[in-house]
């Protein structure tokens, strides 16, 4: 999975990655569909060592374009694992309270406990994508946020949180299909503003923001992957196999239970 690692400090161009890739799957669909589930399974039990140890600390960051998957990898992704213990916290347009304060404020107090996976959906980044590309701050605001985010995230690893962040990796014609088929299927059109299409003419601009995004905060306590995400079970298949390696290598292990239980005696 490291070969969709951004190395730190790499100058990344994302036209050359490509967001059909099925490389390390070849397989296909439908033995993706069940290697997923081996892994969502695994991840179950991972997850409840991880909520019985309390100690570690996870945060997942999910960023994409409309259209991306983000709510997939919520669905498919953690569909076994038990909702005590894993939060998702979505960011959406500021409030006028949370644009009063600076813009990790409202990103703060989301942050996983010990025992916690958190999952953004989106995240601090729209400070320096959204903003950006529709100019709500100018460059000089959102150009110095790269290193105040990596202050924060090394903060947050310094504090014993484990850090993986996900951007999903489509192109605009995939997006193309998606949005059609959010017009075409009743019970998908409320997933379908029209702004969307004003944000999809910005594609390049997006790309750019996302690069330098990609570029400057990929760090080795904050790591971003490029997930390929045109099939949607490939980036499901991608994210859990890092999750659960990830998971793996934090060598968790159940609390001790109290001495003597072997002869207890249960009235
Ligand atoms: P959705 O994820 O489709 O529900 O849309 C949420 C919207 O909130 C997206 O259009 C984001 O770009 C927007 N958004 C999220 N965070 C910010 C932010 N910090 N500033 C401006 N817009 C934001
Ligand atoms: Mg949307």
């Amino acid at each position: 999975m490291d070969r969709y690692r951004v190395k730190p400090g790499s100058q990344i161009d994302l036209s050359q990655w490509d967001p059909s890739d099925k490389s390390l799957f070849p397989e296909g669909k439908k033995k993706g569909r069940k290697a997923l589930q081996a892994l969502t399974e695994r991840l179950e039990v991972l997850q409840e060592l991880l909520y019985a140890e309390d100690k570690h600390k996870l945060l997942i960051v999910l960023q994409a374009l409309d259209s991306g998957g983000k709510d997939g990898v919520i669905r498919h992704v953690f569909e076994g694992v038990n909702p005590q213990g894993v939060r998702v916290a979505g960011f959406k347009v500021p409030t006028p309270q949370e644009l009063a304060h600076d813009y990790l404020w409202r990103i703060h107090e989301h942050v996983p406990g010990k025992g916690e996976i958190v999952i953004f959906n989106r995240s601090h980044y729209e400070d320096v994508l959204v903003v950006r590309v529709h100019k709500l701050a100018p460059p000089h605001v959102w150009g110095r946020r790269y290193a105040h985010i990596n202050d924060f995230e090394r903060m947050l690893a310094d504090e014993g949180a484990t850090i993986l962040k996900f951007y999903l990796h489509i192109d605009q014609d995939e997006q193309r299909e998606r949005f059609q088929a959010r017009l075409d299927e009743p019970h998908k059109r409320w997933k379908f503003r029209l702004g969307d299409l004003e944000e999809r003419k910005l594609w390049p601009e997006y790309m750019r923001a996302y690069q330098d995004v990609l570029s400057k905060t990929s760090t080795e306590w904050g790591p971003w992957y490029v997930v390929p995400a045109n099939r949607k079970w490939y980036r499901n298949l991608v994210i859990a196999t890092i999750m659960v390696e990830t998971l793996e290598g934090l060598n968790m292990s159940y609390p001790q239970p109290e001495e003597n239980l072997d002869n207890v005696v249960i009235e």
